[in-house]
């Protein structure tokens, strides 16, 4: 894989594309970009943006589009993410793809992969269980999978539209889902 790659990793929680996102980062020399990770650091800290999203993202529910948006475009104007990056859990909605998309074609920048991670529905609620993290009870994570039909399916055909999209069987073991998404990417 050449390096300089822009990627978004696609796929419902669980599913591993944070894993893989941090494993391909490191082969690729970008910066594996986790926007629950900056979200959740937020909150540790006890900053703004942390209070603001702590009890949303404990329902299970999305952070606004607009809050994203900001989080994203100052993350993505820093040094290290210029020449590539992977993305993991950003874009989640079709707005925040649209924003996405002009905030890298306003540097005469876009996309060149969308990875999806496919994992089925059943073991990803296994998976997310046997995370433990305090905001991962059966009933959140089952309204994420929720929402993630509802809101970030709909990226797959807008993705695919675009020629974009590379999807990869998430059913397997880390080191041979690396390995397809390697295979994906060309
Ligand atoms: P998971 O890996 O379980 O999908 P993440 O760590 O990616 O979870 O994100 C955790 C939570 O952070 C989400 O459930 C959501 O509340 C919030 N969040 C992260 N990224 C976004 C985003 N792009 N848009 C809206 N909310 C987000």
């Amino acid at each position: 894989m050449a390096a300089g790659l822009k990627i978004v990793l696609l796929g419902p929680p669980g599913c591993g594309k944070g894993t893989q996102a941090e494993i391909l980062a490191e082969e690729l020399g970008v910066p594996a970009i986790s926007t629950g990770e900056m979200l959740r650091g937020a909150v540790n800290e006890g900053s703004e943006l942390g209070s603001k999203v702590e009890g949303i993202m404990s329902s299970g529910a999305l952070v606004d589009d607009e809050t994203m948006a900001a989080v994203v475009r100052e993350r993505l104007a820093r040094d290290d993410a210029r020449e590539g990056f992977l993305l993991d859990g950003y874009p989640r909605t079709l707005p925040q793809a649209e924003t996405l998309t002009s905030i890298l074609s306003a540097s005469g920048d876009e996309l060149d992969a969308v990875v999806l991670v496919d994992v089925p529905e059943e073991e990803l609620v296994d998976r997310a269980l046997g995370r433990g993290r305090a905001d991962d009870s059966d009933e959140v994570v089952r309204e994420r999978l929720r929402v993630y039909r509802e809101k970030t399916q709909p990226l797959i055909g807008f993705y695919e539209q675009r020629g974009l999209l590379r999807s990869v069987d998430g059913y397997a073991s880390i080191d041979d889902v690396t390995g397809r998404i390697r295979e994906a990417l060309g």
